[in-house]
This record gives C-alpha cells, structure tokens and sequence, in this order.
C-alpha cells in the first residue's frame, strides 16, 4: 500500500468515527433535575437522570449514579415530576356521535375521516396521551393511520386497534350503513377478516348502549354461541377480544367463553365483578361519558335529548359499578369514549376520567396506574411501555406537581416525549 492510499484510508476511517459519534450524539438525550414517580408506591427518584438514545431509555437513576453521554441534548426537568406517557384504551379517532356532528359529516370521504383521525391523534400526543387502543373505527383508516405513524409519516400515540368493531344486524351500534354479521360463521369470518388487516383486538358489542335510540341498555343481544365462536376464533390467532356490556348476564357468558375485557360495564353487579376479578377480567369504564361534569360537552355538541336521557339514566348504575370494581380488586385500564383530549370540566377527558377514578375510591397512584403501566399490562405489551425504566420506550410526560400525591396533577402537563422525540415542551 502507498503511503498516499494509507494516508487516505486513515482520513475515511477519521470521517466515517466522526459521522458515527456525530449520529449518535443526535439521538442522544437526558431529562435532568426531576422527580420520577415510582409506579409501586416507592420513593421517587429525586433530581434524576433519564438517558434516552434513540427511541429508548438507556439509563435512569439519581444524579450521579448515571453517567450523562457527552453531546447529550439536555432537557432541564427541575421543579417537575415525571411519569409515563398517558394511555387510554377506548378511543375512536373517527368518532362521530349523534346530533350536529352527524348531520355535519354524513357526507365524509373515506379520505377525509382518515384525515380528520389524523388530526385526532396529533392532539392526543399533545395532550400526552403516548399510547391509545381503538375498539371499533371505520374503513380501516385507524390501520392506515397506525401504519403512517409507526413509519414517521404521521405524528400520533401508538396506536393498538381492533379494525371495525363487529356488530348484529339491529343490535347496538348496528345502523349508519354498517355491515353487520349475524351467527357464528359470519362473525367468525369477520374476527378473521380484521387480523388478516392487521387488527390486534377484536370488538364485539354483545349488549346495548347509550348512542343507539331504543332498545334495553342491559339486554343480551349478541346470543351465547356467537360470543363464543368470534372469542373461540380470535384466541387461536392471539388475538384478544373486548366487548361493549352494559350486561351483567352478557358478560358473564362472555366471561364463562374466555372474553379479555369489558367497555363501558354500566350495569356491572358484584357477583359479576367478582367473576371479571377471579377470571382477570379487565374493565375499561369510560365513565366519563355518563357522569355529571360531561354534560356541557355533550349539550355542545348538539346531542339531542333521547341520548342525554339515556346517559343521565345510565349514570347512576355506572358510577356504581366502577366503585364496586375498585372494591373488588378488578384490572382497570383507562379508557373515555371520548378523544383523549377532548375539552372536560376544564381538562382533558383523559384526565377527568382519570381523576373520576379517584373519586370513586382508587388512590391517587392506583388513578395513575390505570393511565399507565394498567394498560400496558392489558395490552401485553408492559416490556415496551407503561413505566420509565431501562429499555423501554422513552414516552414521558412531565407534571408541574406529584400525580401519586393528587391525580389533579395530570391537568398541568409540561413536556410531552414520544420514542425519545419531543412534542411539547413548556418547561
Ligand atoms: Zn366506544
């Protein structure tokens, strides 16, 4: 080898170190000077260290027992409090709920509604909402759009969706030009029709509801085979299912067929919530879609006065229900029914369903978990995501007071880190 080839391979070799330092140091953060929540109700760790490289947390500790990387951008966290990313797990990006919004958007494109998501999740990440799950949005757009975000295309949480939720011909949530599937074979084809689109959920609504006119709120409509054979067909893929129950005997058979969660629950008794705790059964309220301080919101979106009867009718037997399973030790994931951010008693509905949790007999951390690390249990995915810890995603929300001592804390969020990236900053 010349001396001159030498010469050059030194300075390619010099270059290619440089780029690599320099790329790493790009992707490489620190969150410096807060306070990180224990989620198992142990000391927090005061003036900490979070080391994020590349979309994950590499190191989390004390000031001083973690080593900062040089060239680490540092994000000044003194004065806050740090907690996962927010999730909520009953969210339709596309919601559409009868009244003035549906008078507005009956004429939506498939093109439009997958915009109008969009828009949806870009506030749901703002608001600090890092991971959401969708029972039931239309025209697989929810899929697309889950797709676009993990490609970068879009910015949104992350997304873990059921694809179309499968309704009964005349059953809840069955009008509206939807398709709906009657009998085993249909809905067993149909559960299978949404895995094959990339759904990791499935959604059955096996009881009624609030936003369908008439009809019994606690009637069993979906009939016992059928909950069974879409449970039965869902399990053998991996895949979970969820049901929409205001019923009591309704879950109880899906339980006795091996259904992973239930939404909403409003007329949930003890022996069944008893049932839901001994089987592991999960519970996603939306309570705040019945309860008093919601009623503005639905007053100002033209909802005409059949559905806030039914709600204020619901209400009652809703609150009740969510008490006894806080009671009864059953699993608790947060969920609204309403866009994680939509505006709520002054707050998002993520929070003041949060908060509502706290009135109905969690402590505060318990309120917290269930927006955390409950969820990410339920989704199985609690190795990712759901706590701060060394290896998983870096979806960080910083507080201006400590949520584990009052849950009202989630209503100053501060900073917002998704994957190691930052959406929102007010520090
Ligand atoms: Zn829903």
């Amino acid at each position: 080898m010349s001396i001159n080839r030498a010469l050059l391979s030194i300075i390619l070799l010099i270059f290619l170190i440089a780029f690599v330092l320099t790329a790493n140091a790009a992707g490489t953060s620190a969150i410096i000077g807060g306070t990180v929540v224990d989620l198992d109700g142990n000391a927090p760790i005061e003036n900490a260290v979070i080391v994020i490289e590349g979309e994950r947390i590499t190191a989390i500790g004390a000031a001083g027992s973690v080593e900062i990387p040089d060239g680490a951008e540092q994000v000044d966290a003194k004065g806050t409090w740090l907690i996962p990313g927010l999730m909520n797990m009953h969210v339709h990006l596309g919601l559409i709920l009868p009244g003035k919004m549906k008078a507005e958007l009956a004429d939506e494109s498939e093109a439009a509604l997958a915009l109008r998501m969009a828009a949806a999740a870009r506030e749901a990440l703002l608001a600090g909402v890092t991971t959401i799950r969708l029972p039931g949005d239309r025209a697989h757009a929810d899929l697309d759009l889950m797709r676009a975000i993990n490609k970068g295309q879009a910015d949104g949480p992350r997304i873990f969706s059921s694809g179309e939720a499968l309704t009964i011909t005349a059953g809840h949530g069955s009008k509206g030009g939807k398709r709906n599937y009657d009998g085993p074979d249909e809905l067993v084809k149909a559960a299978r029709t949404q895995i094959s689109a990339g759904a990791k959920w499935i959604k059955i609504l096996i009881s009624g509801g609030i936003a369908t006119a008439g009809g019994d709120l606690d009637a069993v409509l979906m009939t016992p085979g059928e909950i069974h054979a879409v449970i039965d067909a869902a399990h053998r893929f991996g895949v979970k299912v969820t049901a929409h129950s205001g019923s009591p005997t309704a879950t109880s058979i899906a339980i006795d067929s091996g259904l992973d969660c239930v939404e909403h629950g409003y007329f949930l008794d003890r022996p069944t919530l008893k049932k839901m705790k001994e089987h592991g059964t999960w519970l996603v309220p939306t309570i705040v879609v019945s309860q008093p301080a919601t009623e503005p919101f639905f007053k100002a979106i033209g909802s005409p006065p059949w559905y806030l009867e039914r709600r204020n009718s619901a209400g009652k037997a809703h609150w009740k229900a969510l008490q006894m399973a806080i009671e009864e030790g059953v699993n608790i994931a947060l969920g609204t029914d309403q866009l994680p951010h939509e505006p709520n008693d002054g707050t998002t509905a993520t929070v003041r369903e949060a908060q509502y949790y706290a009135e109905a007999g969690m402590t505060p951390l318990q309120a917290l978990r269930s927006a955390t690390i409950e969820p990410a249990r339920l989704l199985e995915a609690e190795d990712e995501i759901g706590s701060l810890e060394t290896g998983k995603y870096a979806d960080i929300v910083a507080v201006d007071s400590d949520p584990a001592e009052d849950i009202k804390a989630l209503r100053n969020i501060l900073l917002v880190m998704k994957g190691g990236k930052v959406y929102r900053n007010n520090l």
